[in-house]
């Protein structure tokens, strides 16, 4: 089976309803249409099989029936983060060699990208998307077969991987599918679940978690273009929502704004992205009737790796255990196993593992080293297989040669009561190396001094671990996949 197949499998049911979005309504027939008719207008236009097409649109139904489409005429997609400017944007664009740019008139206008622009990078077609659009797809000729097998890669999703600037990791049909059959095989949903999507379509978790996997079991998927606290609320309390995908930073707020024994229609809500607070969890699942499960995955595992069991012990603060078919290890600087218990750098080995990164050659080779995916994140595993994710190598503080974990500083900061959010990052040291940074946000209504985190720190954490310099801020900067940006902390 390819990508843009998915919806097919449930032709039988052609009026059951694949995508809701404001007051439109998409059956699973129309969905098939639409997708064949793109697919017949990428073609119409000259887009050749192999070619990349990247798509820069915010969640929709056009990115769906523009991304399968131009999978279905043998075309590679490279979604864009939409928070992207024209330079970051020109550098992806040429570095996968794109001919097509397809962008929704919202971004156009963001951007201020003129046509000469498109010219300059090298583009063959400029897309718009647009309702003018939608009138050519459906006046397109029919699209015809191209010849494509399940390990042909089809998306180049950019990321920085462990280092450097983002590259383009190749995943092919194979990848996507033996992550959704994963998914499929350790959960119990079907074609009258109702999926809502909140987060960026453009990023590995949501596209698999909340697009590719309803499409693939014949479910609803409810379509937000955003996160907005009050409107996701709402949906959640009223509609048939039975499934919800969101980063630790959702669950904050929903955890603080929703009443409780709120969202009685959810089965269970997934965490992703980004380290999920153990706070947050046990307390969202007191608050709540349902299962809070947090999972952990990278682009270039397509994305989920690990998943707390949804029928079984969830522990907090733990990533889970591996998807089925999914092998994981943890290694040492020389890729040495370390026993139970030690700290070593999350390895992955499976179906859902990328091809590579697309014309970087030297890097692939480092993150695929002896046949095993290469994460950059450490992590734990304790006596029931369960794995921790520590921190990230790169965020590692090195301290006048001792370790310092941000992530065990920020857990106990989380659990002061005047504290709402915390990162905790290494500045640049004349002694030491480096020494650690605490960058707070503080609750409405609370008050705290660096001195008082300080002398609560002290209670649990080995004194060098303490953070010597606090900054007060009012909110930490996040991507769209709720991480801290670090790096814009540290050069601050
Ligand atoms: P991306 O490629 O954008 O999906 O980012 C992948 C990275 O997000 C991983 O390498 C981790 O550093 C981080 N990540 C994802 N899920 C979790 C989690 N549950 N806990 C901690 N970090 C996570």
């Amino acid at each position: 089976m390819l990508l843009w197949q998915l919806p097919q499998q449930h032709r039988e049911f052609a009026t059951h309803p694949a995508l809701i979005f404001q007051d439109r309504r998409v059956t699973y027939g129309e969905l098939v249409e639409w997708i064949g008719a793109y697919a017949g207008m990428f073609q119409a236009m000259g887009v050749q099989p192999g070619e990349r097409v990247t798509i820069c649109a915010p969640n929709c139904p056009e990115f769906i029936y523009s991304y399968l489409g131009a999978i279905q005429a043998g075309a590679i997609v490279v979604p864009l983060n939409l928070m992207l400017t024209r330079d970051e944007i020109a550098y992806i664009v040429k570095d996968a060699g794109c001919s097509t740019l397809v962008i929704h008139r919202a971004i156009v206008e963001r951007l201020n990208l003129v046509p000469q622009m498109a010219t300059a990078l090298g583009l063959k077609h400029l897309v718009v998307l647009d309702e003018t659009t939608a009138a050519r797809a459906k006046a397109a000729p029919p699209a015809t077969m191209v010849a494509a097998k399940e390990e042909d890669i089809c998306v180049f999703l950019y990321t920085s991987g462990t280092t450097g600037r983002p590259k383009g990791a190749m995943l092919s049909h194979r990848n996507f599918l033996a992550d959704i059959k994963a998914m499929d095989a350790v959960s119990n949903l079907g074609p009258e679940d109702n999926f809502l999507c909140v987060l960026p379509m453009f990023h590995s978790f949501a596209w698999t978690t909340s697009v590719l996997l309803p499409l693939y079991l014949g479910s609803t998927i409810t379509i937000k273009e955003s996160f907005q606290p009050k409107d996701t609320l709402k949906t959640l309390s009223e509609g048939d929502i039975t499934v919800f995908c969101g980063v630790p930073s959702i669950y904050a707020v929903l955890w603080r704004l929703a009443e409780e024994g709120q969202f009685k229609s959810l089965k269970f809500a997934i965490s992703g992205g980004a380290p999920l607070a153990a706070e947050i969890q046990r307390g969202f699942e007191t608050k709540f009737a349902f299962p809070l499960v947090e999972g952990y995955g990278l682009s270039e595992a397509a994305p989920v790796v690990c998943l707390n069991p949804l029928d079984g012990v969830r522990k907090p603060g733990s990533i889970g255990i591996p998807l089925p078919g999914m092998e994981v290890r943890l290694v040492d600087d020389d890729d040495r196993e370390v026993p139970r218990g030690e700290v070593g750098e999350l390895v992955v080995r499976g179906p859902n593992v990328m091809a590579g990164y697309y014309n970087h050659p030297e890097e692939t080779a480092a993150a695929l080293r002896g046949g095993w995916l290469h994460t950059g994140d450490l992590a734990r595993q304790d006596e029931d297989g369960y794995f921790y994710i520590v921190d990230r190598k790169k965020d590692l503080i090195i301290l006048g040669g001792f370790n310092v974990y941000p992530r065990e500083v920020e857990e106990v900061l989380l659990a002061h009561p005047a504290v709402l959010e915390a990162a905790v990052v290494g500045v640049g040291d004349p002694v030491k190396g480096e020494t650690v940074k605490a960058y707070v946000v503080l609750k409405e209504g609370e008050s705290a001094d660096r001195r008082q985190l300080q002398d609560f720190l002290k209670e649990h954490l080995a004194l060098y671990k303490i953070p010597r310099l606090f900054e007060f801020v009012p909110e930490l900067p996040k991507s769209p996949t709720g991480k801290v940006m670090k790096k814009l902390l540290k050069t601050r």
